[in-house]
């Protein structure tokens, strides 16, 4: 038995002495030891570097997939309090929309709302009704937003009619027209619309500008579940944050261009490879033209990769390269890394510049999360844990009775091909190449709910409870002890690993949360 503190720092490794030998090691080839509570885990604190400049309340990217990443996953991941990188599997003007919606996103309004015109018929709305489960429509002049409101359809204008009379009745003929309707200009506050809904007994409140043109509408529904998102992450004037992909060809730089316009906050140079000519090249012509935006280089995973990223000046590096779960990159290329050996060796050598680490790809679980963040990460990219949110781009289907959502690589031949369809830059291959070779798969994962429930809930508190069993009540502390190798570690054997899992059942069920 130890019987002094010396003794006692024998115990486990520091994270210097794991990975001493110079082996890969995965998430799973070790373990972190327990610690000693004295404080509730809801008291941890989350907060941690985004980039040099941003930092953000909960440790959570997603990743710039065309799977994962368009504005409706950006919206959630930045109100739970991390950020979202919209893709660029797309063309520019694309991106840019989905850039735009998250920074002009504003809680309870809805700004895309479903619009018809005054000759849609009353079939059409059945039709919303039926594969959205609402009705209370705003007409407008054109059937789009920011178009002049002439009135607005509800379930209960329409459903004396008969079946037959759907498709011969316009929609103009039963609305409820402009001059009978409670409408409320766009300087109003959630607070003063929540006040109009409560006395009108409206479920819908159409929002106008000063031409009558209708921007946005605010439903009663979504105020009465209306949460308070104090964790949210915010720029200055209290939008949205959210970061946008590029490559680095010269292209790449009009969509750069216009995603600054839209907002931009960060940009992920996207690449598997980033230590070349190209990406410093593109680096050092951001920070020249647009000095305000924080760029995130990589992907990298050796510290003389990360020497010439930081130097070109990234202000924050993606780490990893073929860990992810839809990769063949290491099979197909023969280069990369294990991922726990490829975070913390970058990491070590980046905290010198104070440059944070993203840790990316090969996060399947909470543990892997708080393990990365151990090892030095700032923060963690992840893919295919979100692409089953409802949150994610692609609708649901059913396989063998099993709610699926695709998932694809960006370097498989699927997602390459999306991109050569589209008018996006040629991203994925030279000019001069003809052979696409893929670095990716496709696939799908399983339906996993709301990303509110998801991130805001699971993730968040599950590691809250893991740092209060490591004895740290915030991510600074962990890493801070984990420098100072006070946080002990210890490899596990495969056996170890067999342990560690449910083992010995004849059947089980694993409900996570
Ligand atoms: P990339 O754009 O970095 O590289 C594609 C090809 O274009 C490379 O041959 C590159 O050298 C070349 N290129 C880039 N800029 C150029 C320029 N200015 N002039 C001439 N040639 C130029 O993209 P990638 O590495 O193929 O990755 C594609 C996608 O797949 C990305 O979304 C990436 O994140 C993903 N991916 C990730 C990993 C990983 O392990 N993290 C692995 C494979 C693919
Ligand atoms: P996941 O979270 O394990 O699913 O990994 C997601 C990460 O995989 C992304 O953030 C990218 O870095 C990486 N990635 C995306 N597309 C590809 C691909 O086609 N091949 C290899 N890696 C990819």
């Amino acid at each position: 038995m130890p019987d002094n503190q010396t003794d006692l720092n024998t115990d486990g490794l520091t994270r210097a002495e794991l990975f001493k030998n110079n082996d890969g090691l995965t998430y799973n080839d070790f373990i972190i030891l327990p610690g000693y509570i004295d404080f509730p885990s809801d008291n941890v604190d989350l907060t941690s570097k985004l980039t040099k400049k941003l930092t953000i309340k909960t440790p959570f990217v997603s990743s710039p997939m065309d799977t994962v990443t368009e504005s409706n996953m950006a919206i959630a991941m930045a109100l739970n309090g991390g950020i979202g990188i919209i893709h660029h599997n797309c063309t520019i003007d694309l991106q840019v929309a989905e850039v735009r919606r998250v920074k002009r996103y504003e809680q309870g309004f809805i700004t895309d709302p479903l619009v018809l015109s005054p000759t849609n018929t009353v079939a059409d709305v059945y039709e919303i009704k039926q594969s959205h489960g609402f009705s209370g429509i705003p007409v407008t002049k054109t059937g789009k937003i920011n178009s002049k409101l002439l009135g607005l359809i509800t379930f209960r204008d329409i459903d004396f009619l008969s079946k037959d009379q759907w498709s011969t009745i316009l929609v103009e003929q039963v609305m409820t027209p402009i001059n009978e309707l409670i409408t409320a200009k766009n300087d109003l506050t959630l607070k003063d619309a929540y006040h109009i809904l409560q006395c009108s007994k409206k479920g819908k409140l159409p929002i106008v500008n000063s031409n009558g043109d209708l921007v946005s509408l605010i439903a009663r529904t979504d105020l009465e579940k209306n949460r308070d998102y104090p964790l949210a992450s915010k720029d200055h004037r209290r939008q949205l944050l959210v970061g946008a992909a590029i490559g680095t060809r010269k292209e790449d730089e009009k969509r750069l261009h216009m995603l600054v316009q839209a907002g931009v906050d960060v940009i992920v140079l996207d690449s598997s490879q980033g230590n070349s000519i190209y990406q410093i090249n593109m680096i050092k012509t951001i920070k020249s033209k647009y000095p305000d935006v924080q760029i995130i280089g990589g992907n990298v995973v050796t510290q003389a990769q990360a020497k010439n990223l930081i130097d070109a000046g990234v202000d924050a590096l993606r780490v990893g390269m073929g860990s992810g779960s839809i990769c063949i990159t290491q099979e197909v290329m023969a280069v990369g890394r294990a991922q726990a050996t490829a975070v913390y060796k970058v990491a070590e050598y980046a905290r010198r510049y104070d440059v944070p680490v993203i840790a990316d790809g090969g996060i399947s679980c909470v543990g892997h999360i708080v393990k990365a963040l151990a090892l030095g990460a700032s923060t963690v990219m992840m893919g295919s844990l979100l692409a089953g949110t409802q949150e994610a781009p692609g609708a649901y289907y059913y396989q063998d009775g099993v709610r699926l959502k695709k998932y694809r690589g960006m370097g498989s031949l699927e997602a390459m091909n999306v991109c050569t369809q589209s008018s996006a830059a040629s991203r994925y291959y030279s000019e001069t190449d003809h052979v696409k070779v893929a670095q990716g798969v496709s696939g799908s994962v399983v339906d996993k709910g709301s990303i509110h429930r998801f991130i805001g809930g699971y993730l968040y508190t599950g590691i809250q409870k893991s740092l209060q069993d490591i004895g740290y009540t915030s991510l600074d502390k962990l890493h801070s002890e984990s420098y100072n190798g006070n946080v002990k570690l210890e490899k596990r054997t495969a056996s170890a690993q067999v342990e560690g899992g449910v083992h010995g059942l004849h059947k089980y069920e694993k409900q996570l949360f």
